[in-house]
């Protein structure tokens, strides 16, 4: 019974647009399968969208009871302190409104990640992202391109994503350096975070999961087969899990990035290889076992990515956010302003 307003909605948007249906509905992970990801690894390519296409080796080894077919909308799960399934915003937002007019939304307040659309394109980019450890600080530099291939960008009018989202921007190279605790504490109390989360080990960095109105970005946002998209400075970045991150085949997830607080990222997958929902997590989107961290083992707080909103960063646990360019980010301290390059962060 949910398909035929669904039906009508698709009908009266592509009367409007006078754009094809979308028949050719892109994997999420169609652009994974490009060598230039560089891994032998299967295991991150879609799992985030479907558990159907978690692929071969991995089969067996990973479990999800996750519904990827109904997803609740994050619109306006906005807290002023550490909730689950809330993200701590030090931006208030207000009013609103749903996410509407999209055909993979099932009118329930859930949305159909499996159904989501990508913009086209196989781009591919050359990223220069370090890493290194000095002292007691882990010290980042990035050129933000992704070291995966990218859509095209600004979203052609013949694509079938532009129906839906006519994101004009372009992708550019950035200079973005900064650095974090390389041994990150947990905080006395959690604190809100700004338009960016973190810098995954694609080079990319990772905003927060709302856009500048306060929408699930994930549901309402298209992003490329990559999970990314570029914002008016051109800078691309990720809102949730990137389906072109390498993660290990079994058991827990491998590290994906780092958050803005110095805490580990790690992808979807908790230490008996399952799924992790946010009810696994707490309000930041983390817990503490042991984790290989710099080649050491060492019981320590990390964050998961999951496939529920806030899909990563729900609020900071650690002492100190970044203290580099990105205009402010956490640490309890509001944001002074967007990523390099000005503008809201989360715009698109
Ligand atoms: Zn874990
Ligand atoms: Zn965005």
């Amino acid at each position: 019974m949910k398909t035929l307003p669904t039906l009508l909605l698709v009908t009266v948007l592509l009367t409007a647009c006078a754009a094809p249906p979308q028949q050719n509905l892109a994997p999420t992970n169609a652009v994974s399968a490009d060598p230039a990801t560089g891994s032998a690894n299967p295991t991150s390519a879609g799992s985030e969208a479907t558990s159907g296409v978690i692929a071969s080796d991995a089969a067996a080894l990973r479990t999800s009871d996750v519904d990827h077919t109904h997803v609740a909308l994050g619109d306006g799960k906005l807290s002023s302190t550490a909730q689950r399934d809330y993200l701590w915003s030090c931006r208030s937002q207000s009013n609103v409104s749903p996410t509407t007019g999209f055909p993979w939304l099932n009118g329930d307040g859930t949305w159909d990640m499996t159904k989501k659309l990508t913009v086209d394109g196989s781009v591919t980019w050359t990223s220069v992202f370090n890493i290194s450890v000095q002292g007691d600080q882990r010290v980042f530099s990035t050129n933000d391109l992704p070291s995966h291939p990218s859509g095209n960008f600004p979203i052609n009018s013949a694509d079938d994503a532009y129906v839906y989202d006519r994101n004009p921007n372009s992708i550019s190279e950035q200079s973005v350096s900064f650095q974090l605790p390389a041994n990150p504490n947990v905080a006395a109390a959690p604190s809100c975070v700004g338009g960016e989360v973190g810098i995954m080990l694609s080079g990319v960095m990772l905003f927060n999961s709302i856009d500048a109105e306060g929408h699930d970005a994930p549901a309402r946002e298209i992003q490329d087969g990559c999970g990314g998209h570029p914002q008016q400075s051109g800078l691309y970045h990720y809102h949730n899990l990137s389906a072109c991150l390498t993660d290990t085949s079994a058991g827990h997830s491998a590290l994906i990035g780092y958050a803005l607080d110095g805490f580990g990222i790690f992808g979807l997958y908790g230490e008996d290889g399952a799924e992790l929902t946010n009810a696994d997590l707490d309000e930041c989107h983390g817990h503490t076992h042991v984790i290989t961290w710099d080649g050491q083992q060492v019981n320590m707080f990390h964050y998961h990515m999951t496939n529920q909103f806030p899909y990563s960063l729900g609020c900071y646990r650690g002492t100190s956010a970044v203290n580099g360019p990105l205009g402010g980010g956490g640490g309890g301290q509001p944001p002074a302003g967007g990523p390099p390059g000005g503008g809201p962060p989360a715009q698109p």
